[in-house]
């Protein structure tokens, strides 16, 4: 074991991967290498989400796994960063005596400085914002947020996997307080990065080989920055990443429906680059469960907005987020939250059980009343219904042809080459653990394709990273293999190609379906992989090869 050497994993939702990729590369710059197993470590990080109890029980019980690990190897550093360090601070230290660093989610810029810290006074460092007291509040806020900044600035993604579809933050921390969320509390307040950082991440991203970018936000739709005495608004922030040469593709997430701009949606409508697929979570059917949660909208002006993104962008495909038993949910709210998925037709919906969070409105002033085996009854039938929606949708592409980006090797043949995972011996940089991060109840019943790719539904977003780490590009010359790409819509597809294609837009002819995923052939590479071409020279060219056939490269 080296003092040299980390291993990183990483819990929660895409703003996680993010951060746990730049914390990487900042160990990496710190002369720092990934270790694919614990026990080889020097440092091991735990990047933790808290969203959902069931997410902190999990990081607790690796924590538990490595007491006495600690024991016998006193030297490991083991740090807890991220939003469950912010949430608990002290705390963890109580339930994980061993645990030798806590770090929030604003001050991961300092992590190597801390984990230098601790090896040189050899006691316990935190770097949380609830530590910074005696700065006053709008001073505090200025400095996490230049610290998550020059976080985000040092970006230099030197891993292949992390650069073909990357995402990058717009928006940090949330305002909105919704009662039941700790998002707030976790990330702090709601801040937008500047037009022109954002816009230079995704040339210096396109450069090193992207096609496809994310752009993040707790709701990204809020997204505003005052730039020379002029708000620039989400919108003309997509217009001005989708002129970036060489990105292909712009997705984004997650957008708050009570702040939508219309203009959204004529971007979305007249920039084909930006992909017709929207995720804005409604969370309840029913306007007695919104009010309580403080959503701020109505279930009929939610209905209105999904006609209205249906009137400018007619193929667009919607996914959102429910979230049964909230406290007081009858039966006939959660009738109304089923009605709901059935008329908006979701491609994807994630579903959770609510999680009651301490020091969330909701928590303090309401009961959470609904027992477990009611919200558990509530998420199967709302899953249910989910994947009978999810199935027609998908049985429809059946004939058709759709474009596809090549993101590696499907799960099956993942596992047939032997890039299998294991808990806590794999590094967290390819999510792996991430995508178990809900509950097998806490998921979606419609995103998913690759069955055998993910146990986990939700990595239909959220484990897009993991495929592209895990796809391991030398082949045979003439070789084919079941690879998996995804549509424009983020529908996941399945066909045999050369492995060489990971990185090309390809045109696949859809020939079955199931519930959650599309089978079909390769009948056209609509630009050469990158393997192929040089980056500068991407797009545009048209190259029509036979199905199954090679890649000649030029
Ligand atoms: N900012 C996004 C939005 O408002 O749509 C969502 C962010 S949150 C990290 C992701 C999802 O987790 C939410 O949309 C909600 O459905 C779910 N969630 C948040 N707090 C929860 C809680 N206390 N219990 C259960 N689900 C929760
Ligand atoms: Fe949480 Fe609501 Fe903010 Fe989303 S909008 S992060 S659910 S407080």
């Amino acid at each position: 074991m080296g003092n040299h050497t980390y291993f990183l994993e990483t819990f929660g939702c895409q703003m996680n991967i993010l951060d746990s990729q730049l914390v990487e590369g900042q160990l990496r710059a710190h002369g720092m290498n990934p270790v694919a197993d614990y026990r080889d470590a020097g440092v091991i990080l735990f990047n933790t989400c808290s969203v959902r109890e069931h997410a902190e029980h999990k990081v607790i019980s690796r924590l538990g796994r490595l007491r006495s690990f600690k024991r016998d190897n006193p030297d490991t550093i083991i740090g807890v960063i991220g939003c469950m360090a912010e949430r608990e601070k002290e705390g963890v230290f109580a339930k994980a005596p061993h645990v030798d660093l806590l770090c929030g989610p604003g001050e991961l810029n300092a992590l190597p400085a801390l984990i230098d810290e601790v090896r040189r006074r050899n006691e316990r460092v935190t770097a949380l914002a609830g530590s910074l007291s005696r700065r006053t509040e709008v001073l505090q806020r200025a400095l996490e947020y230049d610290s998550l900044e020059a976080l985000n600035l040092s970006r230099t993604p030197d891993l292949e996997g992390e650069v073909l579809q990357s995402y990058i933050r717009v928006q940090r921390g949330c305002d909105k307080f919704c009662t039941y969320c700790v998002v707030p509390f976790t990330r702090g307040a709601e801040r937008s990065r500047p037009a022109t950082h954002i816009v230079d991440e995704a040339v210096m991203l396109a450069e090193r080989g992207c096609r496809e970018i994310t752009l993040l936000g707790q709701t990204v739709n809020s997204y505003v920055h005052q730039q020379g005495g002029r708000a620039v608004p989400f919108a003309r922030l997509l217009e001005r990443v989708s002129d970036v040469a060489g990105i292909d593709r712009i997705r984004f997430v997650t957008s708050y429906p009570a702040d939508w701009d219309e203009d959204i949606f004529r971007v979305m409508r007249d920039h084909p680059r930006v992909m017709p697929y929207l995720h804005i979570p409604a969370q309840s059917g029913s306007d007695r469960m919104l009010r309580g949660m403080k959503r701020g909208y109505t279930v009929a002006s939610y209905l209105e907005l999904m006609d209205t993104a249906r009137k400018y962008v007619p193929d667009i495909a919607l996914a959102g987020d429910m979230i049964v038993g909230f406290c007081g949910e009858s039966e006939a709210d959660f009738r109304a939250t089923v009605e709901l998925a059935r008329r908006v037709e979701y491609q994807n919906l994630f579903v959770f059980k609510y999680s009651p969070r301490p020091g969330t409105k909701a928590d303090r002033n309401m009961t959470d009343d609904i027992p477990e085996s009611v919200k558990q009854t509530r998420c199967n039938e709302l899953l249910a219904v989910q994947a009978e929606i999810g199935a027609a949708l998908r049985q429809r592409y059946v004939g058709r042809t759709v474009e596809v980006l090549v993101e590696g090797y499907s799960k099956l043949t993942r596992k047939a080459r032997g890039h299998g995972k294991s808990e806590l011996r794999t590094r967290g940089k390819s999510s792996h653990a991430m995508g178990r991060s809900r509950s097998a109840t806490e998921q979606s019943a419609s995103g998913n394709a690759d069955r055998s790719a993910f146990a986990n539904p939700q990595a239909s977003e959220q484990e897009r990273s993991s495929v592209a780490a895990n796809v391991v590009p030398q082949s045979a010359p003439g070789e084919t293999a079941q690879l998996l790409g995804r549509t424009r819509h983020d529908v996941i597809v399945l066909f045999d190609a050369p492995p060489a294609y990971r990185g090309a837009l390809v045109t696949v002819q859809v020939e079955s379906a199931t519930p959650h995923t599309l089978f079909g052939r390769v009948i056209e590479v609509g630009s050469p992989p990158l393997a192929v071409k040089p980056r500068h020279d991407r797009g545009g060219v048209s190259l029509p090869v036979a199905p199954n056939a090679a890649v000649v490269s030029d």
